[in-house]
């Protein structure tokens, strides 16, 4: 009888690899693909090819998804008591991010170690601690919570190019690109604003300040939306204007 049952479990093993064989050499996958298609960032990962991701590539998904999780629910708790809008719009922005490496991790069929999550709480307590630091110094005022949002741009740079460094799936590439213009983007919009609420210029804490310094410099990128997190109405100026590096679109 065990044998019986050996030898069907075997006979179904090579019913499904041969359906996957049949499938792939039409040129479908042999797997489908995820709910969430597009994620929200207008990029359609499931019409990038279907390469299974490293175990690097998984836990470069794994890591950024609660590092986007981290800036999410600081801007909404920032927001919440300051009143101050970019941080409601670049909450937004941050649940985009999450949802386009949701997106990958779906396509692979591999675990959201954030869903359920109630805001403030991460599966990583590298993660919970770094929120809890951060929360309490945007508490301060204005300027601390402006501060603590350059300090996580520079942050998601810092750690998106390393990442970008060890992945080579197309499909997590393009993402984690988008998300490096996105957030290039928020940093030139807090360094902005910090600059019009009365502070000095950004110093680097992760990124050096040279490359701070030409990301300042440099005009939007159309990472995710081409609209300014800035309410004001100098917000369609150059945050450089004289091309010095510095950030001096309010001085
Ligand atoms: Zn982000
Ligand atoms: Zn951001």
């Amino acid at each position: 009888m065990k044998k019986n049952i050996a030898t069907i479990c075997m006979g179904l093993m090579i019913l499904i690899f041969s359906t996957s064989l049949a499938l792939a050499a039409k040129g479908q996958p042999a797997k489908t693909t995820g709910p969430n298609g597009g994620g929200g960032t207008g990029i359609g990962v499931d019409s990038l090819p279907y390469e299974y991701p490293s175990v690097v590539e998984i836990e470069a998904m794994i890591f950024m998804v609660e590092e986007e999780k981290v800036a999410r629910d600081v801007y909404n708790v920032l927001y919440s008591e300051w009143g101050i809008p970019a941080f409601a719009n670049i909450a937004k922005a941050e649940q985009r991010h999450m949802d386009a490496i949701i997106a990958l991790l779906d396509k692979y069929g591999l675990e959201n170690p954030v869903a359920g999550l109630d805001p403030g709480v991460f599966a990583n307590l590298e993660m919970q601690e770094l929120y809890e630091s951060l929360v309490e110094a945007g508490m301060v005022d204005e300027i601390g919570a402006l501060h603590v949002g350059a300090t996580i741009e520079d942050l998601d740079i810092f750690d998106l190019l390393h990442e970008l460094e060890l992945v080579d799936n197309e499909d997590i590439t393009v993402v984690f690109n988008n998300l490096l213009k996105g957030s290039e983007n928020h940093l030139r919009s807090f360094c902005a604003l910090l600059v019009l609420y009365g502070s000095g210029l950004y110093e680097a804490q992760y990124l050096t300040q040279t490359q701070v310094d030409a990301i300042l410099a440099a005009t939007r990128t159309s990472g995710n939306r081409g609209s300014s997190y800035v309410s004001s109405p100098q917000q369609n100026l150059r945050l450089d204007a004289n091309g010095d590096g510095i950030c001096d679109l309010f001085q």
